[in-house]
């Protein structure tokens, strides 16, 4: 069921600038767009500086991949998106959309009207929302931020050029920096005895995007985040056979898959050998010519001189107050967008809500100290449960607690309980049935209570 509405036409004139304060906003996807709105919405003097020639950030699809199919050369000239040709939203648009400015389906035979659309209807939503709070104008195309580092205490110098030249760059002097460069660009890679020696071909999924170029091979695919779900589903079209290789799974999986003749689940790589063979955990074996590692990514900030004040420790980024400010550069550095395992444009919302308060004086941060005490008390509670440091942004079963905490902060009522209730049948669907989660669904009483929260925005 759809209940198709429109998003307002007009578009909504943002306030002219009063303070002084000038904010850079680094990259011009979700997270960039939506925290440009909200720093003019504060009344702050923005820029966003957007290296590709488009806003949308992941969402900017492309057939190009990287020269080196593993991503991992540093000198190698990145290809920013991750997404493959076939790629459906993991998250029903009602609840993945801005709150304010809801992902509903548009009265335009060229757009995707599906709960689960596909890529392109993202990015086009998102160019809806630049377009409508006239974002597009505060965006430098085509500019690529080569370094930030502070000066004169508590200001930032902002290096920038044309994105592909070599040439030195511009200086600009901001009072503020908000980091929204994404999070899904620099690989991942998974550690298997022997593997320098294996003579096959390895990909990680950051450089897939059809299978067309496995056809009739035999394909070992490393991890079951969604992504793995959906590339296993979509290779098994082409390939001869698809193995995945799972660090955890349910009782009773294993094997052979249903509904499929070509693809396996396994436990994890044991090891790889000299003659092409890839062991699993269980001692069964195959004969493989393609590793393909969906093995998730890493934060990466080559532009950041952090001198200390945050440090990239194990894909920990910190030390940073409610994973935004670190306490001793608050509130002249923010991040938006590096919790995982969440619901992301809303969480990108409040969080830039939250800065933007801050930024204008309107909202206060605790003391340099409080806010320290807090992340220590963080990550002391990370280890005591055992959570690995590179966790420490997982947002896993609290991540409606977070949003909750941040709406409060900024006077905003708490997100509805349909959208959180909508993310758990959601997720307990795409575990149960990968295949057709996206077509097949139940929670029509949450989509009518989804619908009936819209009419405020869309009338
Ligand atoms: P990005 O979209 O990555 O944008 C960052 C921007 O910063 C880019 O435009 C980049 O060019 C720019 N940039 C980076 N460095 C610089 C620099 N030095 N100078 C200038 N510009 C720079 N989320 C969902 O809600 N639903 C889904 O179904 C979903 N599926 C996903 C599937 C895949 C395969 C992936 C990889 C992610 C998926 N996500 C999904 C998560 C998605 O990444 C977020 O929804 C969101 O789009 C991230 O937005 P962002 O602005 O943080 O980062």
């Amino acid at each position: 069921m759809a209940i198709a509405g429109t998003p307002s036409r007009t578009i909504r004139q943002l306030p002219m600038s009063v303070a002084p304060r000038h904010v850079a906003v680094i990259g011009a996807g979700a997270a960039g767009l939506v925290t440009a709105r909200e720093l003019r919405l504060a009344g702050l003097s923005v820029v966003v500086f957007e290296q590709g020639d488009q806003v949308g950030g992941t969402w900017v699809y492309t057939p190009r991949v990287e020269s080196d199919p593993m991503g991992l050369r540093p000198m190698r000239a990145t290809v920013h998106t991750s997404l493959y040709r076939s790629l459906r939203t993991n998250l029903p648009r009602e609840c993945m959309g801005f709150r304010d400015y809801p992902f509903v389906p548009r009265d335009d035979p060229d757009r995707d009207p599906r709960r689960f659309p596909g890529h392109r209807e993202v990015l086009m939503y998102l160019k809806d929302f630049a377009r409508e709070f006239g974002i597009a104008q505060l965006v430098r195309l085509e500019t690529e931020v080569v370094r930030v580092g502070l000066v004169e205490g508590s200001k930032w110098k902002v290096k920038s050029r044309k994105s592909g030249n070599d040439e030195a760059g511009v200086d600009e002097i901001f009072d503020a920096v908000v980091v929204c460069n994404g999070h899904f660009t620099e690989p991942r890679v998974a550690e298997i005895p022997g593997i320098s020696k294996w003579p096959g071909k390895q990909i990680h999924s950051h450089n897939y995007r059809v299978p067309e170029p496995f056809r009739d091979q035999i394909v070992v695919l490393i991890g079951s985040s969604a992504s793995g779900v959906d590339i296993s589903r979509d290779i098994a079209t082409a390939a001869k056979e698809v193995h995945i290789a799972a660090r955890t799974f349910v009782d009773g999986t294993l094997g052979k898959q249903a509904g499929y003749d070509n693809l396996w689940l396994h436990p994890m790589i044991e090891s790889v050998h000299e003659d092409g063979t890839v062991y699993f955990l269980d001692g069964r074996f195959i004969l493989a010519e393609v590793i393909l590692h969906c093995t998730g990514y890493k934060y990466h900030f080559p532009f950041l001189e952090m001198d200390g004040f945050v440090t990239l420790d194990d894909n920990r980024v910190g030390p940073l107050y409610k994973h935004i400010f670190p306490p001793v550069l608050a509130p002249w550095l923010s991040f938006v967008g590096l919790p995982w395992k969440v619901i992301p444009f809303p969480m990108f919302e409040l969080q830039s809500k939250w800065i933007a308060g801050v930024l204008s004086d309107r909202l206060m941060l605790p003391s340099q100290q409080e806010m320290m005490e807090d992340v220590e008390a963080f990550y002391s509670s990370l280890e005591v449960s055992g959570t690995p440091k590179r966790y420490t942004h997982n947002m896993g079963d609290y991540q409606f607690e977070y949003i909750d905490w941040l709406a409060a902060q900024c006077g905003c009522p708490a997100h509805k309980e349909w959208r959180k209730e909508m993310y758990y049948s959601c997720s307990k669907n795409r575990y149960a049935r990968p295949e057709s989660y996206r077509d097949e669904w139940e929670d029509h009483h949450l989509l009518l209570q989804a619908h009936e929260d819209f009419m405020e925005h869309t009338s």
